[in-house]
């Protein structure tokens, strides 16, 4: 049985998003490698702090941790190479702390010295998707010009600040002599320099690179939602880390389907003499086109719900259905034959409007499809 995150990081569910940061912040300080050095219960408690708050600063992540807790993050292959539930490395951990701590430098890194591990920039591409491909899932290829280490470049120990990517300079004060501590300039606090670089490389000894990069987006994804593929953004120069490339997500408007949550719609118009008769209709659905029946005398406004027919829940759990909307056309230019028979079944008592309570009105189908 896995512990609560917010339990780890010794907080109320409902925290804000600062106390979540601040809570964070003391226990990486409180049980920091550096600062317990060969302590495993130190670092476990480190590792989970690090796990807790990845899921808990994520508003996406928070969201299914808050209603599924640990399940929501099981079993959910493919995407974002784990990073989270399934236990983070330290490289991982490290690179939280640019957000956490605000560091200087090209990548931000842990205040208290020690090794820092430098990351690269994350890179955001966007990407647009039919319904069709949200509800069955898609493997997309996307082009991404990415930074690399250009081939030939080599670092060295930057000889400034020896590696610690930090400088400290004393400055006189009115109260007195003091201490700060500064990221180094001459490398960018990262503690490496470039010792050989070729000449087409940029001053971090990096160059950009077209590659194509496989993302698997899960069924059911949202417009405006970000995907994370771990160490697929820029990478870092020297021993850092390559940043993420993130996916946001773009829904392409269907031409028939409007979606509404994991549920779609679909406006159907049949003829007059369909709704008397009754037939039967081919409409769209995510997964090709589907015949429906029509029952006789069907009247308009009616909804037909097809169970299971929307789009998968993004969590995994049951699909929303498809709901058809029967609009029953009336003509609106009649020739004198057809004229003379509507006047003749004007009086005419099957024509009279006669709503049973199976015929429900409008607003108490609205708030069925809401319920
Ligand atoms: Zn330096």
């Amino acid at each position: 049985m896995k512990a609560d995150y917010y339990e780890i990081l010794g907080i109320a569910k409902g925290a804000s998003d600062s106390e979540i940061k601040k809570a964070y912040r003391k226990m990486a300080i409180k049980y920091h490698p550096d600062k317990n050095p060969d302590n495993a219960e130190a670092e476990e408690k480190f590792k989970l702090a690090a796990e807790a708050y990845e899921v808990l600063s994520d508003a996406d992540k928070k969201a299914r941790y808050d209603q599924y807790g640990h399940q929501a993050f099981e079993g959910n292959g493919g995407f974002g190479g784990g990073g989270f539930g399934g236990g983070m490395n330290m490289d991982d951990i490290f690179s939280q702390f640019g957000d956490i701590f605000g560091g200087g430098g090209f990548g931000g890194g842990f205040g208290g010295g020690g090794q820092r591990r430098v990351k690269g920039s994350n890179l955001r591409i966007r990407v647009a998707l039919t319904l069709e491909e949200i509800a069955n899932g898609v493997e997309k290829k996307l082009k991404v010009k990415r930074k690399i280490k250009a081939p030939g470049t080599t670092y060295k120990t930057c000889s400034t600040c020896n590696g610690t990517g930090q400088v400290t300079r004393v400055t006189n004060t009115i109260l007195g002599r003091m201490q700060t501590a500064a990221p180094c300039n001459a490398c960018g606090g990262a503690g490496q320099s470039i010792d050989k670089k070729p000449k087409e490389a940029d001053a971090q000894g990096l160059i950009v690179s077209e590659e194509t990069v496989s993302v698997k987006i899960p069924a059911g994804v949202v417009d405006g939602m970000q995907l994370k593929v771990s160490g697929k953004g820029n990478e870092a120069p020297g021993n850092g880390i390559s940043g993420d490339l993130l996916v946001a997500i773009q829904e392409k408007e269907h031409e028939s389907l409007k979606r509404e949550g994991d549920n779609l719609h679909y406006d159907l118009y049949v003829s007059l003499p369909d709704a008397v008769l009754g037939t039967s209709k081919e409409i769209d659905t995510v997964s090709g086109k589907v015949r429906i029946k029509i029952d006789t005398g069907v009247q308009s406004g009616k909804i037909l719900r097809l169970r299971g027919k929307g789009i998968p829940s993004i969590n995994g759990y049951g699909k929303g259905d498809l709901l058809v909307h029967v609009n029953v056309w009336t003509p609106k230019t009649l020739n004198k034959q057809q004229k003379q028979f509507f006047e003749e079944m004007r009086d005419d008592e099957h024509f009279e409007p006669k709503p049973e309570s199976g015929d429900k009105s409008f607003f108490e189908k609205v708030k069925d499809m809401f319920s």
